[in-house]
């Protein structure tokens, strides 16, 4: 394969494209962000202002590219699910150039590494952040179908979160998150190793309702990741608890199922995160070794919690 950061021959724009996309990625690692895609498209005249923002289909970029051939170039960071074949295809560019990532960094900087704000406290913080959500139209479906956003809740200061999938209907109702049938049986979760819900953070990767309970669309996700990684980085958790196939695969950024991964940690940001079964899940296959699985998985939880400093 040729060398991406090769100087570029302005007369090939995949050639300038790729290498767009290989500085990026360089940058991407550099920050420790190397589980990203990056991709650089051109773009036609009309989307011009576009260029820096990034697109409705995918978070906005880092950074944005400039062509050496003088035309207009968007740069979009994807998820690694993403090939560049459905990237070209979703945004309608055959220019698409995908340059994968070599390394995979999971853990980006560790929460504690994040230095916290001074004057304000984590419950200002977290509710600021819920105010954005609330005025957030990142997702122009999720935003025109919601009754409430749902930024998460519980405790500031938890060693321990909870992070699900995205809202249901009762949610959506109540701005809470995990409040209906999954949500009951979550808090029975909690209390069999002790804990009350109030004393830990229960939110979900996508903060309003996706239509008909479907689960949330890769761009969806990475829309709402923001909200989500500053919520953990005023939290600091030790311990998160990924509640289904959906919240570990996108925060574990793998295509493993929850069968493979649930029951160990792994590392996420200098805390260690544990994928377990979906409440819905564990009401739809209600059977003891299910139950076995989940408890077992949440006593690990608790002895981590309790060992962490
Ligand atoms: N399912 C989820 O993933 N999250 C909720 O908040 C409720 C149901």
């Amino acid at each position: 394969m040729s060398d991406p950061h090769a100087p570029t021959d302005a007369s090939d724009p995949r050639a300038t494209l790729r290498s767009i996309a290989a500085r990026l990625h360089t940058r991407l690692e550099g920050e420790g962000r190397a589980g990203l895609t990056a991709v650089a498209r051109t773009i036609p005249e009309a989307g011009a202002t576009d260029a820096a923002g990034g697109s409705s289909e995918y978070p906005a970029a880092p950074a944005a590219g400039s062509n050496e051939a003088g035309s207009q170039v968007q740069v979009v960071v994807a998820p690694p699910a993403l090939t560049p074949e459905t990237v070209a295809a979703t945004l309608k560019d055959d220019l698409a150039v995908q340059v994968p990532v070599a390394t995979r960094t999971l853990d980006l900087f560790d929460f504690g590494s994040v230095p916290e704000e001074t004057g304000v406290s984590r419950e200002d913080a977290l509710a600021r952040i819920a105010a954005e959500v609330a005025a957030c139209d990142r997702c122009r479906e999720l935003a025109a179908g919601r009754t409430r956003t749902v930024p998460g809740q519980g405790d500031p200061y938890t060693k321990l979160v909870f992070i699900g999938e995205g809202p249901g209907e009762e949610e959506d109702r109540q701005g809470l998150a995990f409040v209906g049938r999954a949500g009951q049986l979550l808090t029975k979760m909690i209390e069999a190793i002790g804990l009350a819900r109030e004393q830990v953070f229960i939110c979900n990767i996508v903060k309003c309702r996706p239509p008909n309970n479907r689960a949330p669309m890769p761009d969806e996700e990475s829309n709402c990741m923001p909200y989500l990684a500053r919520q953990l980085e005023i939290i600091r958790p030790k311990v998160i608890c990924a509640l289904g196939a959906t919240a570990a695969k996108f925060l574990l950024q793998t295509h493993d199922g929850i069968m493979r991964l649930r029951g160990r940690f792994y590392p996420y940001r200098g805390a260690q995160l544990m994928p377990t079964f979906h409440p819905a899940y564990v009401l739809r296959v209600y059977t003891p070794d299910t139950r076995k699985k989940v408890y077992d998985d949440l006593l690990k939880v608790r002895a981590a919690m309790d060992a962490a400093v």
